[in-house]
């Protein structure tokens, strides 16, 4: 346990020698000093120079995670395409590739082509160093505790189907499965200073997602796993526009770039894909901007309410439109200033995603080096290094 606390917080950066340990674990300096040393001994830990002491002490040592522990693997899935990533224990981003996917032609497909793209990475970029833990990310509501989506929406034959142990079997290591949008709020969250948290992800993208971060900045999963999936709250004015989920009036089904899509095609326009709503967003086309901050106004006040809820430090909006244009954070911005009330966002901070497309992937090397390091996982890293 006390090895685990010691290695996160040097992974974290919260840490870099023994002496910020010290302050940081709230243990006896005799219990840092003995275990960074077996970390060291053990290969978990290696010095990556000095830093000056105040005073005049000899210089500290600076401590990191080795890389030579080993890597994590990322899946970050989305409904077209696919970030695949070699992270190793240090943090540092080995090897990375995107690839075109279509998550309806269903898991067997899909997650064939990840693993035979992720074998390439890992043969390429871990130094001979093994897979320590696997993470995958995917668009629509998971069981994480199980490794199974639980119906996502956009995912058809994916419900219950064993994700996670599939992974498991092919690499030979823990794997996690995450929904999307909590891997990019997690990313998000631990990018920026330590007061941006609580923090409130929207991903606005081909539906609408959300994810939560907490005051402690770790992920709010609720009970069954479905914290933040606020694509299906209900909003005015849609009773007529049924959603994927079997509902009518869902935010997804009439703000996010899919709806917009629609509705392009429904006013005279070619219907567009949704990268195509997003040239059209970035070129400025008039229609495609009215579809946007239309749907900013709807985004906004559902945004109201969550900061009602949650009273966030930081809302951050994320995904292909939001990235394209700053038309869509405007609107909802204007919308939460005006329904929402004083002290809910008197130190709130809203804002378009500061790591854009990657936020998943960092997110995903977070919740992966957590799970490596945590005190279930320490052991097996110590065993290879001893
Ligand atoms: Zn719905």
């Amino acid at each position: 346990m006390t090895l685990s606390t010691l290695a996160r917080l040097v992974a974290s950066g919260a840490a870099v020698s023994k002496a910020d340990l010290v302050q940081a674990a709230g243990l006896a300096r005799t219990t840092v000093s003995s275990g960074v040393d077996e970390l060291l001994d053990r290969g978990v830990l290696r010095v990556v120079g000095t830093r000056p002491t105040p005073g005049r002490g000899r210089p500290a040592d600076r401590l990191a995670l080795s890389p030579r522990g080993g890597h994590v693997l990322v899946a970050d899935l989305g409904a077209h395409g696919a970030h695949l990533a070699v992270v190793d224990l240090s943090q540092t981003l080995r090897a990375h590739v995107h690839i075109d996917i279509d998550v309806a032609e269903g898991p067997d497909a899909v997650l064939a082509a990840v693993e035979s793209q992720l074998r390439a990475l890992q043969a390429r970029a871990s130094g001979g160093a093994p897979a320590r833990a696997v993470v995958i990310g995917v668009p629509g509501p998971v069981d994480g505790q199980h490794g199974v989506p639980v119906r996502p929406p956009i995912m058809p034959g994916w419900h219950a189907y064993p994700v996670a142990a599939r992974l498991r079997r092919t690499f030979g290591c823990p794997v996690l499965l995450e929904n999307d949008v909590n891997l990019r709020a997690l990313g998000e969250a631990r990018a920026l200073p330590a007061d941006q948290v609580p923090l409130l992800f929207v991903k606005v993208g081909t539906g609408i997602g959300g994810g939560l971060i907490t005051s402690a900045g770790e992920l709010h999963h609720g009970v069954d796993g479905a914290a933040g999936d606020i694509g299906h709250i209900r909003v005015r004015g849609g009773s007529d526009v049924r959603c994927v989920c079997g509902n009518v009036g869902c935010i997804e089904a009439l703000a996010s770039a899919g709806a917009i899509a629609r509705r392009l095609g429904a006013e005279g326009a070619a219907e567009a894909s949704v990268a195509e709503v997003r040239a059209l967003v970035a070129r400025g086309d008039p229609t495609v901007l009215r579809l946007v901050r239309e749907a900013a106004e709807l985004i906004g006040e559902v945004v109201a309410t969550l900061v009602h809820f949650y009273n966030p430090a930081r809302v951050t909006i994320g995904g292909s439109v939001a990235a394209a244009s700053d038309d869509l954070l405007a609107g909802i911005r204007s919308v939460v200033y005006q329904r929402a009330l004083p002290l809910a966002t008197r130190n709130l901070v809203l804002a378009n995603s500061v790591l854009g497309e990657f936020a998943g992937v960092a997110g995903a090397a977070v919740l992966g080096i957590e799970r490596v390091l945590s005190a279930g996982g320490i052991g097996t890293l110590m065993e290879a290094g001893g």
